[in-house]
């Protein structure tokens, strides 16, 4: 390399990079914007050029399944207001790998600029990353009345990381003809959830918000557990089982809801509370980029559960645990889905085979 370019590589702030010799040179973390507007992420209308240009969606597809499930996504934020305790994209994290004390947010007629670009190319689904309550409720509200005006064909997808009641559900229903809702409760036991940061309001505050959701139109709504949590026993991951199907027995009788559960991984996040904090309970196997590299490389059975997940092990759930459990209860999810229209008749054979 030139020493002038060389020279230039220096002043480049956030970069990290390398000199001739092998040496690493980590440039200072200088630039943590704190607004999203003045870049395009995802960069929908560069996309709707190369789609004019080769006529070909194949070289900007995200991944191998995209062109079935076309699902495209608005993101909303840059960091997190939260603190979940397993999650890389938290506020602590952000603020021990990006220096980000908080979040970076995209403005609502940005936003909603996307939503046009994206509806000129697709009738997918939008999945908005974030609860839109994020940034304060008046931009939430300002996102909802442009949406209103644009009157979207797209069904949006929303997270939710708070409680939400008939006010905000009438006014996404207000706003988009189909919409859908996801809630990442982790676990059903209120305390685990206070402990590690995640949804830490009641379950009958949870109920009541899914209710509000059904009642208001909502389209889908997915519930997300895991196993493997910090601070998880086993009859804790069991207990999923038991709340999954007091949902369905509640809520599940016209198919729109969906409680899904999954191990937690492949991966610990790094930069999460459980990945950098010892007292969490797990021992990582896998700590740099090149560990993480390696992992992945293991050939095809290595990789399959529960020996992917060799990089930790909770104090109070086994690694492999973690996975015999997630696939116990999806056994029972297969025999809940002969009652309830939660799943396709195909992927419930599938699970009963496994
Ligand atoms: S998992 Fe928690 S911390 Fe991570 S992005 Fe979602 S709400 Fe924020």
């Amino acid at each position: 390399m030139r020493s002038p370019f060389r020279r230039d590589l220096v002043l480049l702030q956030n970069l990290t990079w390398k000199q001739p010799n092998g040496e690493v040179v980590v440039n200072p973390l200088t630039f943590v914007p704190c607004g999203l507007d003045s870049v395009d992420v995802p960069a929908y209308r560069y996309l709707l050029r190369w789609l004019f240009k080769y006529r070909s969606l194949r070289n900007l597809v995200p991944h191998l399944e995209w062109l079935h499930d076309p699902v495209t996504l608005l993101l909303t934020a840059r960091g997190c207001t939260e603190n979940c305790s397993v999650c890389g994209g938290s506020r602590s994290a952000y603020r021990l790998i990006g220096e980000r004390d908080r979040p970076a947010l995209r403005s609502p007629e940005k936003l909603v600029e996307d939503v046009r670009v994206i509806s000129t190319f697709s009738r997918a689904p939008i999945f908005v990353v974030h609860d839109p309550r994020m940034g304060g409720l008046p931009r939430a509200t300002r996102f909802f009345s442009l949406l209103e005006r644009m009157g979207t064909q797209n069904e949006m997808v929303f997270e939710l990381y708070y409680p939400a009641g008939a006010g905000f559900f009438e006014l996404v229903s207000r706003s988009v003809r189909t919409w859908s809702i996801e809630i990442t409760l982790e676990s059903p036991d209120e305390a685990l959830r206070r402990r590690n940061g995640q949804f830490p309001w009641s379950n009958a505050v949870v109920e009541e918000t899914i209710q509000e959701a059904l009642a208001h139109g909502c389209r889908t709504l997915d519930v997300f557990f895991m196993t493997g949590l910090p601070g998880q026993r086993y009859e804790d991951a069991l207990a999923i089982a038991d709340y999954r199907e007091h949902l369905l027995d509640r809520f599940g009788a016209d198919g729109r809801l969906h409680p899904f559960v999954a191990p937690l991984g492949p991966f610990l996040d790094p930069g999460s509370r459980a990945f950098e904090q010892p007292q969490f309970g797990y021992r990582t196997f896998c700590r740099t980029l090149e560990d993480h590299r390696l992992a992945f490389l293991l050939n095809g059975d290595e990789l399959k559960w529960p020996v992917q997940h060799r990089f930790r092990i909770g104090t109070t759930l086994l690694r492999n645990l973690a996975a015999g459990l997630a696939l116990e209860i999806h056994h029972t999810a297969a025999r809940l889905a002969g009652r309830y229209d939660v799943a396709p008749a195909h992927a419930t054979r599938r699970v009963e085979r496994a």
